[in-house]
């Protein structure tokens, strides 16, 4: 039972152990307000709060029955949903449109996306910035991150890190909690909770609504270990899962993405997509067997739309191309005509600012 959001007001001390309680309040106590605004911008802060709030055990509620028994219903139906023996991963928006999207890469040669994997390739304790959306954008919502493993045999697998990069004197450790070594995933944000349910680790963000001018929030996350640490994910593919959640912790909307933490992104990035094609052997003979005159599928409407179209707001000008470009990437993975779709899709790249 961990009602606890770590953000409400009045009740922390009720909630909270009173250790977890003093750490909490020093934290916020301390944090300028610059820095909460700051976060909001595109260019993100690179740093964290390293004394970060963690939440990991039940604790004692409320005396007054009527309270508890509330409380308890709220908790029943919060672990229904959160069961944590096998992590739900099924994408839905729900009706607040929950939605995630990549923020600006600029030049980062950190990290890379794969719009055929729909898969994310960054470096270690390099920031991933993200955007999420929600309609409308009301405040006192909460975004749940947890990493997990996207093949369903280590699904009840929790994620954690290697013992290489857990240790005490590894420098990314330093200062850090001792209960927030051990998760993979860490966010910028300062009002992040770490929690921890049955060996399964997630970070509880506070979600307020967008900046004026701005429809959606943007939040940083880190990884502190790589996918091919032995002794932690030990090769395994891995991806987040985004939950929007009320105060209540309501599963409102989820979102998934899969992410591979390695050395080199971009190298990672080619070697998988070209798995991708070799594993699957209906693509491969099409391209290998049957003549580029015939190459189209039936199903495969080729014929070439020029659109032109004014679009009011850089964010939904990039959004109708980011659709362009992975309608005809969905399509050139289904149908293996990668070279058919290759020009059109690097015109959207070219357009793209
Ligand atoms: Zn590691």
């Amino acid at each position: 039972m961990t009602t606890t959001n770590g953000f409400s007001d009045s009740q922390e001390s009720d909630i909270l152990g009173e250790e977890e309680y003093k750490v909490l309040v020093k934290d916020i106590g301390f944090v300028p307000s610059f820095w909460i605004q700051s976060i909001t911008e595109d260019k993100m802060e690179e740093k964290y709060d390293l004394t970060q709030q963690y939440i990991e055990e039940e604790k004692p509620m409320k005396d007054e029955e009527e309270e508890q028994e509330e409380q308890e219903e709220q908790e029943d139906e919060y672990f229904q949903e959160l069961d944590p023996a096998i992590p739900v991963k099924e994408e839905f928006p729900g009706h607040y449109n929950f939605q995630v999207s990549l923020g600006n890469q600029d030049s980062s040669k950190h990290w890379t996306y794969s719009q055929i994997l729909k898969k994310v390739f960054i470096n270690m304790e390099e920031t991933l910035p993200l955007r999420f959306k929600w309609e409308p954008p009301e405040d006192g919502f909460l975004l749940r991150t947890a990493m997990v493993f996207s093949l369903d045999q280590y699904a009840s697998d929790p994620v954690k890190r290697c013992h290489n990069h857990m240790a005490t004197n590894n420098p990314s450790n330093r200062d850090v909690d001792p209960r927030i070594i051990k998760h993979v995933v860490r966010c910028t944000h300062h009002l992040t909770v770490y929690e921890e349910r049955n060996e399964h680790l997630s970070i509880v963000t506070r979600l307020n609504r967008p900046q004026p001018g701005s429809q959606y929030v943007p939040v940083c996350f880190k990884f502190l270990c790589k996918n091919s640490c032995p002794s932690g994910m030990n090769r395994r593919p891995t991806e987040l899962i985004f939950t929007l959640e009320d105060r209540n912790r309501r599963i409102l909307g989820r979102r998934r993405l899969p992410v591979r933490v390695c050395s080199c992104p971009k190298r990672d990035k080619k070697k998988e997509e070209a798995e991708i094609v070799d594993t699957q052997p209906e693509i491969k003979k099409r391209k290998l067997c049957i003549p580029v005159a015939k190459k189209m599928m039936p199903s495969c409407d080729t014929h070439v739309f020029n659109v032109q179209l004014n679009i009011v707001g850089k964010e939904n000008y990039l959004a109708v191309l980011k659709y362009a470009y992975d309608i005809m990437a969905g399509q050139a993975t289904r149908t293996g005509q990668f070279e058919f779709f290759k020009p059109y899709m690097d015109d959207i790249l070219r357009k793209t600012p």
